[in-house]
């Protein structure tokens, strides 16, 4: 089959369905090729007990992604807050706190570590987002280092560095070790300050969709109709000035332009003619997926909440370090959802099934009591497995890698415009960054056609 169209998209995640609206929009022919049998990518809705949808991939959105927040409005959907009532768990360097509010309670010092470590980072972070990260004046020794190092040399107690790396470990699916500091910097700027990343109220945890958040893509697609077409995983993308010749499966499909909008280890896996330049080629060699294994637990009641929970836990000496109350707005049945986020997705992929369910709720039950050892359902999603996603929540920059080949993430290569949550200035890694990343790919195509290129 051959079919002939002004853009081809790459990818039917937010980031591929929001530019090809906009291109749709602007007058272009378009089509996109989806890999999956569904759309949506890292969004994807399952079903609990009775039928509501419950998110397995994506959920939460909050204040500031105004992206999102404009999407979600445009297609008529609504939100919800997320369950806050009640108390909290921490469980920091040995000791547990149970707390309402923000702030868990625990050793002074540590606390004073916390907040001062914060402090330098968000003013660091501030400056890095000024300009593009590889332009920051200092953006070379931030570069040379891991997070962990630079965590290393502010953090002063063992609690606070337990601190820092429970929370890299939950915003970005995987350790301090493993990333670069500048990415690191960059990313909690981009998202306005650590606060914004890891708070429920007033951060990104704040919201969810009615519907759950695959209900977005769902809409977008139904926009689109036939401009979608499930089960096309492109293979090979042949490019010159005048255009792309794409293949998938048994397709062929010729496009002036065309939009890439996967992560960037998946770019990495579609064969281009000729080579891409070496910078692009380089960056993404050095960006890889973080790793999670989210499970929704399923109960016939938030019984948590009776107790005077709010479902809301966390812990740097559990494998399941961060819980929420994910019990959708109907008010029942009861969720849980927890992460295995980083190293503890790696050993608890290791696991049975039956082993990592048994070790998921012995943790919830130290969290909020044996009857969380009774769950009626468990849905676990292990995203390094998925062929189209191989990790999340987001890839990431090692060391290094933004002050070489930065500027190749989002820099147009003759017809190939570069989209995804990864290349947003705004909230990257995030349901947000991905709506920005495709209105971005759009506009630089529909800039291009008003001036007659
Ligand atoms: C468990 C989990 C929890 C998360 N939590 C949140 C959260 O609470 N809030 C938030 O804002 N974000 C969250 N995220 C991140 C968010 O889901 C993503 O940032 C966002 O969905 C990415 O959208 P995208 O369009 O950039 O990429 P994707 O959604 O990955 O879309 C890429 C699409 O391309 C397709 N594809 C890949 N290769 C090919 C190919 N060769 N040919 C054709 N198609 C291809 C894929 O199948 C996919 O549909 C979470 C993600 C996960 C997985």
């Amino acid at each position: 089959m051959d079919r002939s169209v002004d853009v081809l998209v790459v990818g039917a995640g937010t980031a591929g369905l929001v530019a090809a609206r906009d291109l749709v929009r602007a007058g272009s022919e378009v089509l996109v090729l989806e890999a999956r049998d569904r759309v949506g990518g890292r969004l994807l809705n399952a079903e609990l007990p009775g039928g509501s949808p419950i998110e397995v991939g994506g959920q939460w959105i909050g204040p500031g992604q105004h992206q999102v927040l404009a999407l979600i409005e445009e297609l008529g959907l609504r939100t919800y807050p997320t369950y806050t009532a009640g108390r909290s768990v921490a469980e920091l360097d040995g000791s547990r706190s149970e707390y309402t509010g923000r702030i868990p309670k625990g050793n002074p010092l540590t606390l004073l570590d916390i907040a001062q470590t914060q402090l330098r980072l968000d003013r660091l972070a501030r400056k890095v987002v000024r300009t593009e990260p590889w332009e920051y004046e200092r953006a070379e020794a931030l570069d040379a280092q891991t997070f962990d190092t630079w965590l290393r040399g502010h953090a002063r107690t063992s609690g606070g560095r337990a601190f820092f790396r429970l929370i890299t470990e939950a915003v970005f699916a995987t350790g301090p070790q493993d990333m670069s500091a500048l990415w690191a910097n960059f990313y909690i700027g981009a998202a306005g300050g650590l606060d914004a990343l890891i708070s429920v109220a007033g951060g990104a945890q704040q919201d969810r969709v009615v519907g759950g958040t695959q209900a977005i893509a769902l809409a977008m697609a139904k926009e689109l109709g036939e401009r979608v077409l499930l089960n096309r995983p492109v293979t090979d993308i042949d490019w010159d000035d005048a255009g792309v010749r794409v293949r998938a499966g048994g397709m062929t499909v010729r496009a002036r332009r065309a939009v890439i909008a996967v992560p960037p280890p998946l770019a990495a896996r579609i064969r281009f003619t000729p080579g891409l330049p070496g910078d692009r080629d380089q960056l993404v060699q050095r960006m890889p997926m973080g790793r999670v294994i989210k499970l929704n637990v399923v109960y016939d009641e938030p019984f948590w909440r009776a107790e005077g929970w709010s479902g809301q836990a966390n812990s740097d000496r559990r494998a399941l370090g961060t819980v929420f109350d994910n019990t959708p707005f109907t008010g029942g049945p009861g969720v849980l959802v927890g992460f295995l986020e980083g190293r503890h997705a790696d050993a608890g992929a290791r696991l049975s099934l039956a082993d990592r369910r048994a070790l998921v709720l012995e943790d919830l039950a130290g969290y909020f009591g044996p009857r969380a050892r009774q769950p009626i359902d468990y849905i676990e999603k292990d995203w390094a497995e998925e062929e189209y996603s191989r990790g999340c929540y987001g890839a990431f920059a090692t060391p290094g890698t933004l002050t070489r080949f930065g500027p190749a993430l989002r820099r147009p290569v003759g017809p190939l415009h570069w989209a995804g949550t990864e290349t947003a200035t705004r909230w990257p890694g995030y349901i947000d960054g991905a709506a920005e990343s495709g209105h971005r790919a759009a506009e630089e195509i529909n800039s291009a056609r008003t001036v007659g290129t």
